[in-house]
């Protein structure tokens, strides 16, 4: 299949679901040539995991396709932030106060931030517990350029649908919670979940995000 009908059969398959979110083409595997082609066939957001590589593409890109929103997906260094947040739209891996602070005091305005919750307390993974999460985000108020739009999560690999559709129902069910605090910084009122293998059930589980790359961009 060709990227046209990777996109044709990601975007259909998100329908099917019935519910509807943005969908961010991971393209950390591929080159500029096929973000424009996946630009051509209407995508806008792409996501990429290494602060180098976006930045380098980011650059790349921006005088031509100036609407393209980017997403830092990958687990950020300190050191990178300042680098990385002039080009990203969204960070999707906040997971420590260090971080916050950071990216507070390099940000010259408010940061769209994601935390990232291991919701499935996978030993190999970033991210916060569910439970410090709440906790988490009550120690941003010192950092207002820290802007929580949502929760981000990655799913274990080989969990059963049933698993699958546990995670994902938890880290919705975190958001509401922290909707409920009624934070001015953190509306909190995203939920980025959903890869290649499991995005359908993230979508019935209320993702508002859903970051694809292999079923996107993988060409034969
Ligand atoms: C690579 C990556 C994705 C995309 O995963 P695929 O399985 O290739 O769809 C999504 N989110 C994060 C954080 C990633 O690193």
């Amino acid at each position: 299949m060709g990227l046209t009908e990777n996109f044709t059969k990601v975007t259909n398959k998100m329908l099917a679901t019935g519910h509807s979110a943005q969908l961010v083409a991971v393209t950390k595997t591929v080159g500029i040539d096929v973000i424009e082609q996946l630009y051509a066939l209407g995508q806008r957001h792409f996501g990429e995991n290494r602060a180098e590589v976006l930045t380098e593409k980011q650059a790349a890109l921006s005088e031509r396709y100036p609407d393209i929103v980017w997403h830092f997906i990958g687990s950020l260094q300190t050191r990178k932030v300042k680098a990385v947040l002039p080009a990203a739209t969204y960070i999707h891996s906040l997971d420590r106060i260090s971080l916050a602070k950071e990216i507070n005091k390099r940000a010259d305005k408010e940061s769209n931030c994601f935390v990232e919750v291991n919701v499935a307390g996978e030993a190999n993974k970033h991210g916060l517990a569910p439970e410090e999460v709440l906790p988490f985000i009550k120690q941003l108020a010192p950092y207002p350029n820290v802007k929580v739009v949502g929760l981000m999560t990655m799913a274990p690999f080989e969990a059963t649908e049933q698993e699958l559709h546990t995670v994902f129902a938890q880290l919705k069910q975190l958001t509401k919670d922290v909707q409920a605090l009624q934070l001015k910084q953190a509306p909190c009122l995203e939920a980025s979940m959903g890869m290649s293998n499991d995005y359908p059930i993230a979508l019935q589980e209320g993702a508002t995000f859903v970051r694809v790359g292999t079923e996107l961009v993988t060409v034969n």
